[in-house]
């Protein structure tokens, strides 16, 4: 028998439309999971537990009377824990925001709640979304349901995990550089960074606020969908969110892909690539071939170029926008308080990890004079020629399709003492940031071992459409995406 963690949101709605399941027992059923989970799995860094119940109540109540606010009115969802919830702590998973309590909700959070959605926590993440591991929490790893010895990915690994171990039915995560991808194709689970300016900013902890983009963590296409429906839009508290129309995305999901021309850049499947990725992602693209995709072979040169200006670019804006922690606004404050300046570095020493304050000095040493032009200069210029090769690209080409990592997910461990290794595994996934494009993973199959792989769709601006569409396709003809991993949790 299903149990009700188990369905995804389109399925949950139904039965919540018949009346067949109520959101108590949805939300009852998904705590409770959590809570024989969390011991073993560590995705949530605060579980709502009183105010998702008294929340579900409230749907129920609601269409008891034919009111419900949507059609998923009383579904679950797991916040990152970098978007703000009035009320609940907002962490960062960082010393310096440990106490933090929001007086405001993020816009998405509004969004999500006005139509219902029922938050039942706030996710373990890389402190300040900086990291591919989840390791850089300064509340402990997150661990991978597919290997508990390994990790889920970052930085939205929490949320990846929660949604991988049916421990929310919907989830958000935030992506600077990959932090939704590449957790999605770690934990096997569907993750879709938007357009940059799609979905409001507004009460996300910023990182680098040029790349910064929120959106869907999810069983499958179908939910990614549904939920980019409802956080998408703009918003007059973000001025980078774009004022275009959003699409009824459910809708696009027709299945149908022939004729659609898919790009797969040489760039994206180098010698050294993991020939598992290679072979899974090759077979992805013949699949849709055999359905009719016409498959033209591309290149995009300057992707060797991503890491490099990804990590001038985002150091540089994580400098800028801590620079607020300082002890007096927000947050903690320092033990050492003898004078202002001693407050200022006794906070800023004891709230920050090791991570950021690495990404804090290097951005602080590329922005100062006498280096500006030389490096952040250089790599907005770059990161132009991002922007026109992909346009480019998209002239002939309707989706692109690539590997979202360049390896199964690591050990724990086995990056945390070489951030450059650690860095390198964005290397597919930050090109889209720096071009402001969308990028949805999927999950793709499994390694011999049993380690999840990621299938990689990339859009022009706006065209989660089509990348949707692809990837639904992909998912009408494979069940990678029902795979569950082979965890063992007290009953
Ligand atoms: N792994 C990348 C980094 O460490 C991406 C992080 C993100 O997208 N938030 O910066």
């Amino acid at each position: 028998m299903v149990e009700p963690y188990q369905l995804t949101a389109w399925e949950a709605a139904d039965l919540l439309a018949r009346k067949e399941l109520s959101s108590r027992e949805l939300t009852e059923s998904v705590l409770q999971r959590i809570e024989r989970t969390e011991p073993v799995i560590h995705a949530y860094q605060t579980v709502l537990r009183d105010s998702a119940l008294a929340a579900a109540d409230a749907i129920d109540e609601s269409r008891a009377h034919g009111e419900a606010p949507s059609r998923y009115a009383g579904v679950p969802l797991a916040l990152k824990d970098n978007m703000c919830m009035q009320g609940s702590p907002t962490t960062c998973s960082s010393r310096m925001l440990e106490s933090f309590v929001p007086p405001y909700d993020a816009t998405v959070v509004q969004k999500c709640m006005a139509a219902g959605l029922i938050p039942v926590g706030k996710t373990n993440m890389d402190e300040f979304a900086m990291g591919s591991s989840t390791e850089n929490s300064a509340f402990g790893r997150t661990m991978n349901p597919w290997d508990l010895d390994r990790v889920p990915g970052g930085s939205s690994g929490g949320s990846t995990a929660a949604v991988s171990a049916d421990e929310t039915i919907l989830s958000l995560g935030s992506d600077t550089g990959g932090s939704i991808r590449q957790p999605a194709a770690f934990c096997s689970v569907t993750g879709l960074k938007p357009t940059y300016g799609r979905v409001s900013r507004y009460g996300l902890v910023a990182f680098a606020s040029s790349l910064d983009q929120i959106g869907p963590i999810t069983k499958d296409v179908r939910d990614a969908a549904l939920l980019l429906q409802i956080i998408s839009g703009v918003d007059s508290m973000d001025s980078t969110s774009v004022n275009a129309p959003v699409p009824d995305y459910p809708a696009a999901l027709t299945g149908e892909i022939k004729g659609l021309r898919i790009g797969v850049p040489k760039e994206y499947f180098p010698a050294g690539l993991n020939a598992e990725i290679r072979g899974s992602v090759e077979k992805a693209v013949q699949l849709l071939k055999e359905q009719g995709a016409e498959v033209v072979e591309l290149s995009l040169p300057k992707t060797d170029y991503a890491i490099a200006t990804y990590y001038l670019i985002c150091t540089a804006e994580a400098s800028s926008n801590l620079a607020r922690y300082e002890g007096v606004v927000y947050g903690r404050r320092g033990a050492s308080q003898d004078n202002i300046l001693e407050m200022y570095m006794s906070t800023r020493s004891e709230g920050f990890g090791p991570e950021v304050k690495r990404r804090i000095m290097l951005g602080t040493y590329v922005l100062s004079a006498g280096f500006f032009e030389a490096y952040y200069r250089r790599a907005q210029k770059v990161r132009t020629l991002f922007r026109q090769e992909f346009e480019q690209a998209f002239k002939q080409v309707d989706v692109i399709m690539c590997p979202a990592t360049p390896s199964p997910p690591f050990k724990a461990g086995e990056k945390t003492d070489d951030p450059l290794e650690m860095y390198l595994s964005d290397v597919f996934t930050a090109p889209l940031n720096m071009a402001g494009l969308p990028g949805l993973v999927v999950p793709g199959g499994f390694s011999a071992s049993g380690l999840p792989i990621g299938v990689q769709f990339i859009g022009p601006v706006f065209g989660e459409e089509k990348i949707l569409n692809a990837g639904y396709a992909y998912q009408q003809l494979t069940d990678h995406h029902r795979q569950k991993p082979p965890l063992v949790v007290p009953s």
